[in-house]
C-alpha cells in the first residue's frame, strides 16, 4: 500500500461488524488489534465457532449499543498494558480506512474504561507507515453515522443477576438484593463453593446443585479472601460464558495479592508508601532500610481487616517480626510507616469510573490501624480532587468496576494503601447515608445489554 500512512489516532470502519465509525489508537507495541466488547458469547459448532458480543462504539454514550457477531479464528492469551493476561477470542474482519479495505485480525476484550474502543496493532498496519506524532492522516468520520442505525435506547427490562457469595445474610448481600429487586430485577444467590465447572472450549458452563446454571445477565462477585483462588475460577468461567461480571477474575486476583497490586499501581504511577519485598532471610537488614528503616509497617500479603499488619517501632523489633514471618514461610511486604496519618485512612468507594461515597476511618484506641472490624470509627468526609482522581485511577489500573480504595494522607500528599475488590457496604452506607447498592445496580443496568440470543438461551434452559 504505497503512500498510505496513519497517525497515532485514526477513524476507521468495521463494515463486517456493522460499525460505521470508530476512533482507534495505533499501537505498534501490540501485535494484534483489539476491540472493546462486552457480553462476549461463544456459539456455533466446534467446526464453525462463532462469537457474538456487544459494543459501545462511542465512549461517551454507553446508551448506544451495537451487537456484532463474527467467526472465531483463534483463541489467544494476550497481556494488556496493565499486566493482566486473558484468553481472548480472535476474529477476522475487514477494516476500512481512507477508501481502502483489508482484512485484519482483532482480539475481543472489555475496553470499557479505555478512551479508545479499538487499538490497531502491528499486523493490521503491515506495509503502512505510522506517524506517531500526528493524528488523523486519513479522512475523519463521525459518530453521526450511528444515527442511521437503530439507536433507540434498549427497553428497560428485568435482569437476571447472580450474586456469588458465601454469606447470603450479610448486610452487603441483603442491600444488593433489595436494590436489585426494587428495580424489578431477579436475583439469585449462588454459593461460590458449591459451584462446579465444566470447562469445554465452546460451551463453558457453571454447574450448581446438579444442573448447569442459566445465562445470567450479570454476576456480582462477592468473593471472600479465603476463597479467592476458587472464586476466581468461578468468575472466570462466567466470563468465558460471556456474562457481564461486575469485577473480572483477573482484577479480583490482582487486588487480593498485595504485591501484584502494588506492582500494577506503581506501573500506573499511583503514589503509595515506599514498599519493599524480599524472600531470603539474608536480606532482612536491607529490606528494612529499603522501606525507610524503623518504625516500619510489616504486612502479610494475605492480610485482611488489618489482621496481618504489624507496626515495628525499632529495627530490632522489625527484624524479629521479619524472622517470625519467614519462619512461617509467609509472604509479606515492608512499608514506610506514615505516622502523620495518625491511625486514619480514607475509604473511597468507586463504582464505574467515579468515587460515589467516601469516609474517613480512625482507630479508636491509639492503634495505628483504622480498620472498622478492629474497632475503628468512621465519619463522612469531603475528599480532595487529587484524592478522588487517585482512587479512580487506582480502581481503573486494576480493572475493577467496583472497588474500595484505601488512601492514607501523608505529608507528601495522598497515597494508596490498598484496593479492595469486594468492599463492604455497611460502613460506607451507614456513614455517608448514600444508597451505594442502588448505584451499583444502576451501573449494571447501564452496562448489561445482552443480545436476544442470550435471552432465548436462558429461557430454553429452564
Ligand atoms: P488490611 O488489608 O489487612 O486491612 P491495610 O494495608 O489496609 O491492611 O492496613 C490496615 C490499616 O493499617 C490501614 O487501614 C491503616 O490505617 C494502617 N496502615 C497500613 N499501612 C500503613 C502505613 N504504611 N503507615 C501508616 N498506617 C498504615
Amino acid at each position: 500500500m504505497n503512500d498510505f500512512s496513519v497517525g497515532w489516532e485514526e477513524w476507521l470502519a468495521l463494515p463486517g461488524l456493522g460499525l460505521p465509525a470508530l476512533k482507534a489508537k495505533t499501537d505498534t507495541g501490540a501485535r494484534t488489534s483489539a476491540l472493546h466488547a462486552f457480553n462476549i458469547q461463544p456459539f456455533g459448532s466446534e467446526a464453525n465457532p462463532k462469537v457474538r458480543f456487544g459494543m459501545h462504539p462511542i465512549p461517551e454514550r454507553p446508551d448506544i449499543a451495537v451487537y456484532c457477531s463474527a467467526s472465531v479464528v483463534d483463541q489467544r492469551e494476550v497481556t494488556s498494558s496493565n499486566g493482566v493476561t486473558e484468553l481472548r477470542y480472535v476474529i477476522k474482519t475487514p477494516v476500512t480506512m481512507g477508501g481502502r479495505t483489508w482484512d485484519i485480525e482483532i482480539t475481543l476484550t472489555n475496553r470499557e474504561n479505555m478512551a479508545y474502543r479499538m487499538l490497531l496493532g502491528r499486523t493490521a498496519l503491515d506495509g503502512i507507515s505510522v506517524h506517531p506524532d500526528e493524528s488523523f492522516r486519513q479522512p475523519q468520520l463521525s459518530y453521526d453515522l450511528y444515527a442511521t442505525l437503530v439507536k433507540r435506547r434498549p427497553v428497560k427490562r428485568s435482569l437476571r443477576i447472580a450474586i456469588l457469595t458465601r454469606e447470603p445474610n450479610n448486610y452487603s448481600t441483603r442491600r444488593l438484593v433489595q436494590a436489585a429487586e426494587a428495580a424489578d430485577h431477579v436475583v439469585e444467590l449462588i454459593d461460590t463453593k458449591r459451584c462446579y465447572l465444566n470447562i469445554k472450549s465452546h460451551a463453558p458452563e457453571v454447574h450448581y446443585d446438579g444442573k448447569p446454571l442459566p445465562m445470567f445477565d450479570a454476576v456480582i462477585p462477592r468473593v471472600g479472601a479465603s476463597l479467592t483462588f476458587y472464586g476466581m475460577a468461578v468468575v472466570r468461567q462466567f466470563e468465558a460464558m460471556g456474562t457481564y461480571c461486575l469485577n473480572g477474575a483477573e482484577s479480583i486476583g490482582a487486588s487480593r495479592d498485595k504485591l501484584a497490586a502494588h506492582q500494577i499501581l506503581a506501573r500506573h504511577r499511583i503514589s503509595m508508601p515506599t514498599t519493599a519485598f524480599a524472600n531470603s532471610p539474608k536480606d532482612t537488614e536491607s529490606l528494612i532500610d529499603l522501606a525507610g528503616g524503623a518504625p516500619i509497617v510489616l504486612k502479610l500479603l494475605q492480610s485482611t481487616q488489618g489482621k496481618g499488619v504489624v507496626l515495628a517501632e525499632t529495627k530490632k523489633a522489625a527484624s524479629a517480626v521479619v524472622s517470625a514471618f519467614q519462619g512461617l514461610d509467609a509472604n509479606f511486604i515492608a512499608q514506610e510507616f506514615v505516622k502523620e496519618a495518625a491511625g486514619s485512612d480514607l475509604r473511597c468507594f468507586v463504582v464505574g469510573r467515579r468515587v460515589v461515597a467516601s469516609m474517613i476511618r480512625s482507630s479508636a484506641d491509639g492503634d495505628f490501624r483504622s480498620n472498622l472490624h478492629a474497632g475503628g470509627v468512621a465519619k463522612k468526609v469531603r475528599i480532595t480532587k487529587q484524592e478522588r482522581v487517585m482512587a479512580q485511577d487506582a480502581a481503573r489500573a486494576l480493572g475493577l468496576r467496583v472497588a474500595g480504595v484505601d488512601i492514607i494522607r501523608s505529608e507528601n500528599g495522598p497515597k494508596v494503601l490498598e484496593v479492595n475488590s469486594s468492599p463492604g457496604l455497611e460502613g460506607i452506607e451507614k456513614t455517608t447515608g448514600k444508597n451505594v447498592a442502588e448505584i451499583i445496580i444502576e451501573h449494571i443496568e447501564a452496562n448489561v445489554r445482552p443480545p436476544k440470543m442470550a435471552r432465548q438461551r436462558a429461557v430454553r434452559i429452564e
